[in-house]
């Protein structure tokens, strides 16, 4: 679903489901009933005619490769190239089927969410009408379309079984994807996908794969082609006719609540910063990021690193060896600052005046077929992780777990996060505790399941596994204790990485604030009555400012790992003991917890 343009802060890359590129929910595509110039016409209506035209598993089959093929995007099924999560100097195979377009598994199965799934028919049934479908064949479709989509719903997995990399990516025989999708022909769809028959695959979400086989064997072919054409439909409509917004954001504002529509300029220029975001990444480079900026960001990078060294160095809890492995893989975090050390050429791509809908068909094609040109080939890092979340002209930072990578976008170096020319507090507590936080995703309950290579091993001692996750018991306590909306906690499992994070990125910030300060004794002074360690606290709060409506916060909570700034401002300062020093905080006060409370672990 088309969400609205919000600011996803330090979001983890989780590299090998953004390697696989029908993941990105805006590459998908075209209904025929468009008046587009060109040769979109013919493109558009060759998709809905290859749908109809559908009468046997084995043009079914070809369907839906073809129309992964040229539209960039599954229909049903999908798949791609990446790096093997268990040996990333390899390129493998990842099948998956599609990502539903409400993401919350609530929006269709939760009983509180009656209104937004009535919202939903409601939309589905509008598109169907400005694409020219008749109002009781629109209905019906509605129907249909909300069925499936809750069956898979039901059975993929939860966004917190998700982070777990054995749960998430199945390694799998050919033989056996084959079994699981018994009612699919694959092997047609392998070689019209051009993908090698009978090689061993990774099976994305086996829960959505196996559910959408049963509904080929349980539905008859009409029904499935009505899923088919709503997908073309769905992709298509952010590029067709204005007539789609506001059905749309009908729907957003049931979802979400009172949000204005965006201006169509906006949008537009939305959607070139995501299908063109390297040429558009390197004209931001040349004129935004300064030399000054980049050189202050690797400084922090390495004075935080060297705090965690140290700190991982005297860690009483964890046994020598894996105390040793941790900080191998500490010193192998490979941290990208500011753009790609290649970026990719897009000037073979038909890029036309006239033809907006036509342009986005022609990039998602070439993305596609880059993606699926790179088995075979050694693994080569021409990009940041994931091409999406961490393009230079994005305000985020992320680590990439399938890489022990970080990135850091050109866009991220401006305020709040960093300030050229302000004190060592305010950098040190926003930027600093920034790379900190991603640094500490190296370590948290997921992100310690990946190697210093960045494969899926297991490299603990088992008795250090249970003592982490004895430690971790109070983060997921505290934010499952937190209420986002009335009636919504925070998911204490699923929020684990990024309070871990929280907590290990303000602690490495604070102290390492506190050496510079000894080394550079004359920058230790009060600025508008605060003390650097005050400064350090306030900074790190107006970081986390920000204002979105009880439905968004609601879906996010459902959803996404990151808790609510208001959350991630005070809730990982209540375990720094710095925190209490600074503000003189004593038993009984708000912000007190007790020692026994505070969480312990980087
Ligand atoms: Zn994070």
């Amino acid at each position: 679903m088309r969400t609205m343009v919000k600011a996803a802060v330090a979001a983890v890359v989780v590299a090998v489901m953004a390697a696989v590129p029908v993941m990105a929910a805006e590459q998908k595509a075209a209904p025929a009933k468009t008046d587009r110039p060109g040769g979109t016409m013919v493109e558009a209506t060759s998709f809905t005619a290859t749908v109809d035209a559908i009468d046997s598993k084995k043009s079914l089959a070809e369907a839906i490769a073809h129309l992964s093929l040229t539209l960039g995007d599954g229909a049903m099924y999908g798949a791609g190239i990446l790096p093997d999560p268990r040996d990333n100097t390899q390129y493998t195979i990842a099948f998956l089927g599609v990502p539903l377009p409400m993401a919350a598994r609530e929006n269709y199965l939760s009983p509180d969410m009656a209104k937004v799934r009535e919202a939903y028919r409601t939309m589905v049934v509008k598109y169907h009408l400005i694409a020219g479908i008749p109002p009781a064949e629109a209905e019906s479709r509605a129907d249909t379309i909300l069925a499936i989509e809750s069956r898979v719903a039901a059975k993929q997995l939860t966004p917190e079984q998700a982070r777990d990399p054995s749960l998430r990516l199945k390694p799998m025989s050919y033989a056996e994807l084959k079994a699981l999708v018994s009612n699919f022909d694959l092997d047609t769809f392998y070689q019209a996908m051009g993908l090698p028959v009978g090689h061993d695959v990774y099976v994305l979400d086996d829960g959505n794969v196996r559910e959408r086989n049963a509904i080929l064997a349980d539905l008859p072919l009409s029904d499935i082609k009505v899923m088919l054409q709503w997908g073309l439909l769905l992709g298509a409509e952010p590029y067709l006719t204005p007539a789609f917004v506001e059905p749309t954001m009908e729907f957003n504002r049931v979802l979400y609540g009172n949000i204005d529509t965006p201006k169509r300029e906006k949008l537009v220029a939305e959607s070139i910063k995501r299908k063109l975001g390297h040429p558009l990444g390197r004209l931001y480079v040349d004129k935004y990021l300064t030399p000054k900026s980049k050189a202050d960001a690797e400084s922090l990078i390495a004075q935080i690193r060297a705090e965690f060294r140290l700190r991982l160095s005297n860690s009483a809890w964890l046994s020598a060896p894996t105390r040793a492995y941790a900080v191998e893989k500490l010193d192998k975090i490979d941290i990208k600052v500011g753009y790609p050390d290649q970026w990719i050429d897009y000037s073979g791509v038909d890029i036309r005046r006239d033809d907006y809908y036509g342009n986005m068909l022609r990039l998602a094609e070439f993305d596609t077929r880059r993606n699926l040109a790179k088995f075979g080939k050694p693994v080569s890092e021409d990009g940041f992780a994931d091409p999406r979340a961490t393009l230079p002209t994005v305000v985020n930072a992320a680590y990439s777990t399938g890489r022990n990578g970080i990135e850091i976008p050109a866009a991220f170096l401006q305020p709040p996060f960093y300030t050229p020319n302000a004190d060592a507090a305010v950098n040190f507590c926003t930027l600093g505790a920034v790379i900190g936080h991603e640094i500490t995703h190296g370590f948290d309950s997921s992100g310690r399941l990946y190697d210093a290579q960045g494969n899926v091993r297991d490299w603990w001692a088992p008795a250090d596994t249970q003592a982490f996750v004895e430690r971790s018991k109070n983060l997921v306590r505290q934010a499952e204790e937190f209420e986002v909306v009335p009636g919504t906690h925070l998911n204490g499992q699923l929020s684990s990485g990024e309070n871990l994070a929280d907590l290990g990125g303000l602690t490495l910030a604070y102290d390492a604030l506190g050496k510079h300060l000894k080394a550079h004794p004359q920058e230790n002074l009060e600025i508008d009555g605060l003390t650097p360690q005050q400064r350090c606290f306030a900074a790190w709060a107006q970081n986390w400012a920000d204002k979105k409506q009880p439905g968004m916060l609601k879906q996010e909570a459902l959803t996404d790992g990151h808790p609510p700034g208001i959350y991630r401002m005070f809730a990982p300062a209540q375990s720094v003991p710095g925190f209490y020093e600074t503000y003189g905080i004593k038993a009984g006060d708000k912000m007190w917890l007790a020692p026994q409370d505070r969480v312990s672990i980087w």
